[in-house]
């Protein structure tokens, strides 16, 4: 079987968030099964090589021909194949957002109409143009229904130099993410909750009655860790590294890790490695930090979005900068040491397809407390590996902490750190999937 992925983002070239891991290490275990796999991206300015050229091609856009070029690396038993459309293009979601993943689309169509390969998997709406040109079997995943890929259609039709058909248009708007929808042989999301949620109003944004009209061919598949990547025993971030049998090393990470923030070295510590949006609830926290601090936490928290979020955080840390650390950057090495040092992983979404956080902070021996939602409430099991709390409110996320607090955390860790959260059986319910859609 040759599979082609296509995405936004996938490691190790090139991350923003949890898609990047995903596309990172399903297709290497998929490969490690045998099935022979490409993985599709753009060729931002920001991915350092080594890449290799592999020359230029032509494609169609803007109703002229265009010129893109080609390169290739591999990883892991995977290869990868980055599309130069804009040598100007540094970063993933740079605007004009829905003009350069057309123009990546159309491009990466062509690129597939001279390729030999069994199905396409595509990946959020940035995929879902290349799916919707391209002929062979294809899977789409919702990674994120929030961001659809919206556009006027006057707009689409100066772009893709064709009229939107009935498919592509919802409510006015080209929405690229129902045309894949409608267009793929199977639709996945990525834990079963969210499957279930996504088909309601109130998760639906939007596409809920068009989710529910495909709701046969759609299916919730957990994503899986790269726990290689993710392994507090083998994690080079870590000044001590550490496993179930051995967790009172984690401490000294906390003493340290404390001692250079400049916390209160005595207690129990709050960890946050997020994207400051809506979506994750922090502005929830927010409204009630002063008190949830008063139970005896201070809270190291690293992460960057909307501003209102970050500046509140930053006025917070200025208040309280004995108890609050905030780092408002993307840092891998410092999200490592924050999983692998702090005691409590706080994750308040107000929804979660997914959500690899929480899985890394089990992984890492720190129970979370969480929004009893989407992936979050199908991975962590309440009261054993980590809290849920039900309402999306800042009482809500204050009364999770507050029954953390009376929980013995040490057993807990030890029952999170157990948990099985490897691709495993998870690349064989997308091989069967892959097998449906071939049939
Ligand atoms: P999402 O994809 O919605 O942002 P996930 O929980 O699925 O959320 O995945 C987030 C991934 O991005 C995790 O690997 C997390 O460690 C990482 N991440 C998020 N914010 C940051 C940050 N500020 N610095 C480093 N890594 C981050």
């Amino acid at each position: 079987m040759r599979i082609v992925h296509i995405a936004a983002e996938a490691l190790p070239f090139i991350k923003v968030g949890g898609l990047a891991d995903v596309l990172g290490s399903l297709p290497q275990e998929q490969a490690r099964r045998g099935v022979e796999v490409v993985v599709m991206l753009p060729r931002y300015r920001s991915i350092n090589g080594p890449l290799q050229a592999l020359g230029e091609f032509s494609y169609g856009f803007a109703g002229a021909s265009q010129k893109a070029r080609a390169w290739r690396s591999s990883y892991g038993g995977v290869g990868y194949l980055f599309l130069e459309t804009e040598p100007d293009w540094r970063e993933p979601y740079q605007p004009p957002e829905a003009e350069r993943y057309l123009r990546f689309g159309s491009a990466a169509a062509a690129w597939l109409a001279q390729y030999d390969y069994d199905l396409l998997h595509a990946h959020d709406w940035h995929a879902a143009y290349a799916l919707r040109l391209q002929s062979r079997p294809s899977v789409f995943t919702i990674h994120n229904l929030a961001f659809q890929g919206e556009l006027d259609p006057d707009s689409f039709e100066r772009y893709s130099g064709r009229r939107a058909d009935a498919e592509l248009l919802h409510e006015g708007r080209v929405n690229l993410m129902k045309g894949a929808l409608l267009a793929a042989d199977r639709v996945t999301t990525v834990s079963p909750r969210y499957a279930r949620e996504i088909q309601t109003p109130e998760f639906g944004m939007g596409l809920d009655g068009v989710l529910r009209s495909i709701s046969a061919k759609l299916k919730g598949i957990l994503n899986g860790l790269d726990t290689k990547l993710w392994d507090p025993a083998n994690d080079v971030h870590l000044p001590q590294r550490y496993n179930a049998q051995r967790l009172e090393l984690k401490r000294r990470n906390r003493t340290q890790m404390l001692a250079i923030a400049r916390l209160d070295p005595g207690l129990p510590t709050l960890g946050a490695v997020t994207r400051l949006t809506r979506q994750k609830g922090f502005d929830l926290v927010l409204q009630k930090l002063p008190e949830i601090l008063n139970m005896g936490l201070n809270l190291i928290l690293v992460g960057t979005g909307d501003e209102d979020i970050e500046a509140g955080f930053a006025e917070m840390a200025h208040t309280y900068s004995r108890r609050i650390y905030f780092k408002p950057a993307f840092d891998e090495a410092l999200a490592h040491r924050v999983y692998g040092s702090t005691d409590i992983f706080l994750m308040p979404s107000r929804f979660e397809p997914c959500g690899l956080s929480q899985m890394i902070a089990m992984r890492y021996g720190t129970p979370p407390v969480a929004r009893a939602t989407g992936g979050l409430a199908d991975t962590i099991d309440d009261g054993e590996t980590g809290i849920l709390f039900e309402e999306a409110s800042p009482q809500g996320v204050f009364d999770g902490v507050k029954r953390m607090m009376a929980q013995d955390r040490l057993a807990m860790a030890k029952k999170a750190m157990q948990k099985d959260f490897s691709w495993g059986k998870r690349v064989d319910e997308y091989l069967s999937l892959y097998r449906e859609a071939l049939s």
